[in-house]
């Protein structure tokens, strides 16, 4: 693996999201000095937090899984994740609700799910879900080895045991076609194909690989963060404060300065100049930051999505903490994303509803929901639209939304509005991400793994390492606070494996 040559003393980490926590974490524990500089008033960046008239309103993540990554990297600083954090696993991990009027409930317990899918779709589905739980499991192991849990400077690094056995496993196939060789019932079709859309790809042309995303919620089970998903980094930025890390937010990273071949220090929107032996860049496109830094040459970008979030004065009985509303189209809807640049006519939705889990987000009587629509980003050659008027788009789409969910269940949710939040392509934009998506580069074959963009670029300055959701392994949660302990190696070397 390569690192940074020379000195590496003293670290400035850009940006306090996940990924520059994990890192902060991660290097301070290796005894480094570390400053992170966060232009935002506050740790968390997409994983981002309003609380008004008593609602606390996550506008990031809603689905929170692998704790598992989360406890390693407070463990980094000696610390443990219950002292920081409470999270409660979630014993229905989705309510998969269909057009045709039937719903699903996932159960963490793979027995109880079986019995589940046995009553809905009869008991050979159910002996098939047995079959590819397990082999979702077996997938997620060879990949973690192979492709997630480690840095990758050459397609080379992957040879081994575990790439010839995801290929006799059929891990380069499509994903639909793997799902449907184990399931007739096209609701458990769907059901384990989604999640491609949060890899950024359909699962029409997705390899077979993106299932382990599966097995991260649906396998091995989702939690619920108490206080919220924006209780996660703020238990990271007190570890990291209490550690020794340097905090500093409301002002921005200007400009690296160099001299020959280094970045020598930081400079800041204040007028501030941060000395620095290493320099470790978490923003989505830190092309725009990095002297000498190229961006990918043919990028394929993830789609994007409105994120409706609401707290609203009603108990919404009978609705399920997290729910995945299908339409009745399906294919059509990867089209219209990844292809036609229209947004969905027939929409498939992520609905949270975390108030239901936790009552400290929202106040007596009421609940947060947030929506989650997929749409298409702001980029033609990612088969998205740059044409669409999302200021002018975005009162019409709430409404829809807000009309959707009515029409599949959450009665009385349009009149009991009290407070909201509306995230378009648009404001992921203006935010500086690239093609107006959250979801930064899609996990294509070509943009997976050591085709991903590295945790330590080849151009651009030596001591400069790049962190988060735009390089290796990827997008979500678990994937950047592993980045972070991946980019900080590059500037350690491997620690403690
Ligand atoms: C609506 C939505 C839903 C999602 N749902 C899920 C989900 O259910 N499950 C899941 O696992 N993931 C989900 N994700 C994805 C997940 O939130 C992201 O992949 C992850 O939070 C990205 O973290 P990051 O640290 O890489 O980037 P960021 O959080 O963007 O952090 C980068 C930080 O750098 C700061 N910054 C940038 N430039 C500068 C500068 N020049 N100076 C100082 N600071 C700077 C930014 O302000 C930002 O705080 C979702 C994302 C969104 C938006």
């Amino acid at each position: 693996m390569r690192t940074v040559p020379g000195r590496t003393d003293r670290v400035v980490v850009v940006g306090a999201g996940l990924a520059g926590l994990a890192t902060a974490l991660r290097l301070r524990g290796a005894g480094r000095e570390v400053t992170v500089v966060e232009r935002g008033p506050g740790p968390g960046g997409r994983a981002g937090r309003i609380e008004e008239r008593g609602y606390a309103l996550d506008t990031g993540p809603s689905v929170f899984t692998a704790p598992e990554v989360l406890a390693d990297t407070l463990a980094a600083v000696g610390e443990k994740l219950d002292d920081r954090l409470e999270l409660l696993p979630l014993e229905t991990s989705y309510r998969a609700q269909y057009a045709d009027g039937t719903h699903l409930d996932v159960h963490a317990d793979p027995e109880a799910f079986a019995a589940e899918v046995a009553a809905l779709c009869g008991p050979a589905e159910a002996d098939s879900l047995r079959r590819y739980l397990a082999d979702l499991a077996e997938l997620y192991r060879l990949q973690l080895a192979t492709f997630i849990d480690r840095n990758l400077d050459s397609p080379l690094d992957l040879l081994g045991p575990e790439l010839v056995q995801l290929a006799r496993r059929g891990g380069f196939g499509r994903l639909s076609s793997h799902v449907g060789r184990y399931f007739a019932d096209d609701r458990l079709r769907r059901l384990f194909s989604f999640q491609a859309l949060y890899a950024g790809v359909s699962p029409f042309r997705a390899i077979a690989a993106y299932a382990v995303i599966a097995q991260l919620d649906i396998g091995a089970g989702v939690w619920h963060p108490v206080g919220g998903i924006g209780a996660v980094p703020r238990a990271l930025a007190a570890a990291a404060s209490d550690a020794g890390v340097a905090l500093r937010y409301g002002t921005a990273v200007r400009e690296l300065e160099t001299a020959g071949d280094r970045v020598t220090a930081v400079l800041l929107d204040d007028g501030e100049r941060l000395p620095a032996d290493a320099v470790v860049v978490t923003a989505d496109q830190p092309w725009q930051l990095v002297p000498g830094l190229r961006g990918p040459r043919r990028p394929v970008w993830s789609p994007s999505c409105v994120a409706l979030h609401v707290g609203v004065r009603d108990e919404l009985p009978g609705q399920a903490h997290h729910t995945i509303s299908f339409g009745e189209s399906w294919r059509g809807v990867f089209d219209e994303l990844t292809r036609e640049g229209r947004p969905m006519t027939d929409p498939s939705l992520l609905i949270s509803m975390p108030s239901r889990t936790d009552r400290s987000l929202a106040p007596e009587g009421g609940q947060v929901v947030s929506v989650v629509a997929p749409t298409p980003n702001l980029d033609r050659r990612s088969g998205g639209n740059p044409d669409l008027d999302w200021t002018a788009l975005a009162p019409r789409y709430r409404d829809e939304l807000l009309a959707t969910l009515e029409q599949r269940g959450w009665t009385g949710i349009s009149d009991a509005v009290e407070v909201e939040h509306l995230d378009t392509p648009l404001t992921w934009a203006q935010q500086g991400m690239a093609a107006g998506t959250p979801f930064a580069l899609a996990h294509t074959f070509g943009q997976t793994g050591p085709f991903r963009p590295s945790t330590l670029p080849r151009r651009g300055p030596e001591n400069v390492v790049l962190a988060g959701s735009s390089v290796q392994p990827g997008v979500g949660v678990p994937m950047v606070l592993i980045s972070g302990r991946l980019a900080a190696e590059r500037i350690t070397g491997p620690v403690g494996r």
